[in-house]
């Protein structure tokens, strides 16, 4: 029953989540009095009407702007009843909304599994809905929000502090002071050498934040698993596009740290279930 109540409450939770990754980063771009120019490129639909969303409070269609129904704002069901399509315009709805909603109650699933109904759970749940807004948010728009990264950086250390999360107080303090360095570091040489910013300063403070929720040994390990998994992605991403150019393109850097990060985090937990692994 805890089972199908968490996997519940994270279809709900994830359906708000697309609200936060579609309103946050047009509200900060707003707020900046500036728009990114990855915003028109990246994401054309959204392009089309932009910040509508912020001015009316209550939910539109991004490619119409037309309010959107309750029974068209089922989490998942609505979204397959409407064949991924407008109910309106027949525009495609991105498929990002239901992966959202799927992932983050797989995730919760997951947690509750593992950990029951408890204050380990509740934390486990903050840190997915953070990383998977965070995810998403610097894969369409290169941004990754400081109230999000700050946010789980906090709950990692705090965490940590009153013995909810399985990683010691100092462990996760160094953890968020060389996961900031590291990067630092590796920021600086690169602007050296290349004369350009390699890494975003939302970068440095996504690696500290999971630095805190992994400890200090988990930083290397986690940078390097995402530099792997980035590499293999723009290696496919060349193949199928046939881009050779695509190596100069910038690419998010957050979305592999998180897959990185989320990795350790799921394999740490599973070992602390079965320490035999070790
Ligand atoms: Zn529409």
């Amino acid at each position: 029953m805890a089972l199908f109540c968490a996997s519940v409450l994270g279809l709900l939770i994830g359906s708000f989540l697309n609200v936060v990754i579609y309103r946050l980063p047009k509200a900060l771009i707003a707020s900046w009095g500036k728009s990114s120019a990855l915003d028109t490129d990246v994401h054309s639909e959204h392009s089309r009407s932009p910040y509508s969303c912020l001015l009316t409070p209550p939910s539109t269609t991004p490619c119409c702007s037309k309010p959107i129904k309750w029974f068209d704002n089922i989490p998942v069901i609505s979204w397959l009843w409407l064949r991924g399509k407008c109910r309106y315009c027949s525009h495609a709805i991105a498929i990002r909304y239901v992966l959202v909603e799927l992932v983050v109650a797989l995730s919760f699933y997951w947690t509750v599994w593992h950990f029951d109904v408890s204050w380990t759970s509740a934390l486990y749940a903050v840190f997915f809905c953070l990383t998977i807004s965070l995810f998403w948010i610097d894969l369409e728009h290169y941004l990754l929000p400081d109230s999000l990264t700050l946010t789980l950086l906090w709950a990692g250390l705090i965490g940590s502090a009153v013995d909810v999360l399985p990683v010691n107080a100092t462990d996760a303090i160094i953890g968020a002071a060389i996961g900031y360095l590291v990067l630092f570091v590796f920021s600086t040489l690169y602007r050296l050498v290349r004369h350009k910013d390699g890494f975003g300063g939302g970068d440095l403070k996504l690696l500290s934040a999971l630095g805190a929720w992994l400890g200090w040994t988990e930083v290397i390990p986690t940078l390097f698993i995402a530099a792997i998994t980035g590499l293999v992605c723009v290696a496919i991403g060349m193949i199928v596009k046939r881009q050779i150019h695509s190596l100069n393109h910038s690419i998010p850097f957050g979305p592999f740290l998180i897959i990185s990060g989320v990795i350790l985090l799921v394999c740490r937990a599973e070992n602390l279930q079965l320490p035999f692994i070790q």
